[in-house]
């Protein structure tokens, strides 16, 4: 093994230091949970990353989910290039959010028609303005762990036991807002349905991701989603499935095709702007027609819809309605998912793990997770340890335990044999 320099990435780092808080633009990049230094990229293609010192890495993070047919696709790149020469921003409308829509509204069971922003917490934010709007109601249930961008009235967790009240995760959230978010633990209806019980006629939604990628990945248990279909309905509540992070990667549909769950709304972001910023929520006809300016409840962007995203969109998703591909991204992450789990085992780990489509994750705990709580269990020194033998080796995993993993059309089997020839070394070594 060649010794892992990263002198460059070390300075650059130093430097963002000052002039950024914690040197990032995101703080999951930071490598604070895993220790060490966060690494600088310097270019992508397809499967993998090269950083400042030169160092490649077969990468399972893909920009955080977008990359899902590989960094810099030469489909995707071409196309840019075209429409980059007509100009990056019309703000006035473009053809191009006529196709992406369609393809939208075709793709997502419940989608009819689509609002696009230009973030995933853009299109959460506003999708909670909508229920709120189109009930005349302001309570919100989330769930613990469930991430749905950083706008105040997500950023809140359970306090302890029952939770009624909304206790804000950060300071700057007001308690005002807090107070209106109530959360369960994910794949816990009994939960839920106490707070309808408590709320009654005060509940606007419930939101959840329907595959959770944000506190490691976690599936929902069978009858989770269903129940929640059901008890929205008998309270007179919209169900929203953010698939900021599922939309186009759990299947081409989404989670709600894979789990033939259908909810009122749905926001997604992510691989539908195929690496450049785009988010959109969407759903029922009769909800949607409540957003501005066809109806009173506002929200907009300057540069929403813009023809370079749609463009970056269009063609990811093309090339996703492939034959085969879904096929593909599911056999490939199945045998890496298997094949860690198993690499583990007979190293005597503790882990618990799994996979849907394209994404994965692994908890190094023996016990089943099923919610945050139980996710919390897993050894992170280990995990840590994991992470940063991986890295030295030229395999890029998210810095942290409660992150999903990512896989695209552009890892090969021998992409895999090769990560699971590293992981055997680490494991084996921890
Ligand atoms: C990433 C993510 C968001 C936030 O999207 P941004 O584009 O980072 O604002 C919201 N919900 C889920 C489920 C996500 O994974």
């Amino acid at each position: 093994m060649t010794i892992f320099n990263t002198t460059k990435s070390e300075e650059i780092f130093a430097n963002a230091q000052k002039l950024m808080p914690g040197g990032v633009s995101s703080p999951v990049r930071a490598f604070k949970s895993v220790g060490g230094q966060p690494i600088v990229f310097d270019r992508v293609k397809g499967a993998y990353a090269w950083d400042v010192d030169g160092n490649k890495y077969i990468d399972y993070v893909g920009t955080w989910g977008p990359a899902i047919c590989g960094h810099a696709h030469p489909d995707v790149i071409s196309a840019l290039h075209e429409t980059l020469d007509k100009g990056t921003s019309f703000g006035a409308p473009c053809i191009h959010e006529n196709t992406l829509a369609e393809m939208v509204i075709d793709a997502v069971p419940s989608i009819e028609m689509v609002r696009f922003v230009n973030s995933g917490t853009e299109a959460c934010m506003s999708v909670l303005r909508l229920i709120r709007a189109f009930t005349g109601r302001e309570k919100l249930i989330k769930f613990e762990g469930c991430y749905h961008g950083h706008a105040d009235m997500f950023l809140v967790k359970a306090g302890s036991g029952v939770a009624t009240l909304g206790l804000p995760d950060s300071p700057g959230v007001p308690k005002s807002t807090a107070v209106s978010t109530l959360t369960a633990p994910y794949n816990d209806l009994e939960a839920v349905k106490a707070l309808f019980e408590e709320n009654k006629d005060e509940i606007a939604g419930v939101i959840l991701e329907p595959v959770v990628g944000n506190s490691g990945f976690i599936p929902p248990d069978a009858g989770f989603l269903e129940g929640l279909r059901v008890l929205t309905q008998e309270n007179g509540a919209l169900l929203v499935f953010d698939e900021v992070m599922t939309g186009f990667r759990i299947a081409y549909g989404g989670a709600q095709e894979k789990f033939g769950v259908t909810p009122d709304l749905t926001t997604l972001g992510k691989v539908i702007g195929g690496g450049l910023p785009v988010g959109a929520y969407g759903g029922r006809k009769d909800i949607m027609a409540m957003v501005a300016p066809a109806g009173p409840m506002y929200q907009a962007g300057t540069l929403s819809g813009n023809p370079l995203a749609m463009m970056a969109g269009i063609k990811t998703l093309e090339l996703l309605q492939k034959p085969g591909t879904y096929e593909q991204l599911d056999k490939i992450t199945k045998k890496l998912s298997e094949g860690l789990l198993s690499i583990a085992k007979e190293a005597g780990i503790a882990v618990f793990g799994g996979q849907i489509s394209a994404m994965f994750g692994m908890f190094f705990t023996g016990n089943p997770v099923h919610n945050y709580e139980d996710a919390k269990k897993s050894d992170l020194n280990k995990f840590s340890r994991f992470h940063r033998g991986m890295l030295e080796r030229g395999i890029y995993l998210a810095p942290s335990q409660f992150e999903a993993g990512f896989t695209s059309l552009a890892h090969t089997e021998a992409d895999i044999d090769q990560t699971l020839a590293i992981a055997k070394e680490v494991l084996s070594s921890l």
